[in-house]
């Protein structure tokens, strides 16, 4: 588990005697989503299962939205963008088998909430968000859920050679095509999932495998645009 208590991160204070902590008012709604929603649809990814279980979504939903953070569906996060429908965010963990100790990058930070649930499996978590204010903004919201994410503000489109080869790369905007510098920083056995098209997208998982990349077609999604560089190779 990577998140830190949220007493270490002196945020919370539960007055003696209250059994529901604010972070469990809703964790029967979790429980709900993860039978309802992942479950009863195929996910059987333990490590997955117990990081949308864990992980407080409604504090990744702008507060007006609190109610329906549970629900099946996407929610908007602000600046004509979106959270994912929770059964997408586990199937998209589920593709790219996730582990602890595995180095992870996401481009498409948005609220976080995607970034948060890769950090409750494993420490290694990079994310890349192309508009400066959600950025700063999922940050803070991670840092204060004590979620150890390291966020940047930029295009995704170009990975983050830094800290590359990535175990798995997974990309929450959809692409008109795949970007070479993000198979590039794909390690051995590494697995990217990506939506890919333009109007009709579908979700796309690419595994390096001695040098070659093999490509497997998974289901047709509705994701927002990824813009940048990415659209200056149409
Ligand atoms: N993963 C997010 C949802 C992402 S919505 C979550 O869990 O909430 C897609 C996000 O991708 C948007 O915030 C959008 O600004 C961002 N985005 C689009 N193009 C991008 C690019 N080239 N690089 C990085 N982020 C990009």
């Amino acid at each position: 588990m990577r998140r830190l208590s949220a007493l270490t991160a002196g945020l919370l204070v539960v007055p003696a005697g209250n059994a529901c902590s604010a972070p469990d008012r809703y964790r029967e709604a979790r429980e709900a989503m993860v039978a309802g929603q992942l479950e009863s649809r195929g996910i059987g990814d333990r490590w997955v299962l117990d990081a949308m279980r864990d992980v407080p979504r409604h504090l990744f939903v702008p507060a007006h939205h609190h109610s329906r953070a549970y629900a099946d569906q996407p929610l908007p996060i602000g600046r004509g963008q979106t959270i994912s429908q929770p059964y997408i965010v586990a199937l998209m963990t589920e593709l790219a088998e996730v582990r602890p100790g595995d180095r992870v990058l996401e481009i498409g930070t948005g609220s976080g909430y995607q970034a948060a649930v890769l950090a409750a499996i494993t420490d290694e978590v990079y994310s890349i968000e192309i508009i400066p204010e959600l950025a700063a903004e999922a940050g803070a919201r991670l840092a204060a859920a004590g979620y150890e994410v390291e966020v940047r503000a930029g295009d995704g489109y170009l990975g983050w050679p830094e800290a590359a080869p990535f175990d798995a790369i997974l990309v929450t905007a959809a692409a008109p095509r795949v970007p070479q510098p993000l198979l590039d920083q794909l390690a051995e056995g590494g697995r990217l999932v990506i939506p890919v098209g333009e109007g009709f997208q579908q979700l796309e998982v690419y595994r390096k495998q001695g040098g070659a990349v093999e490509r497997q077609p998974v289901l047709p999604v509705r994701f927002v645009p990824m813009v940048g560089q990415v659209r200056d190779e149409e």
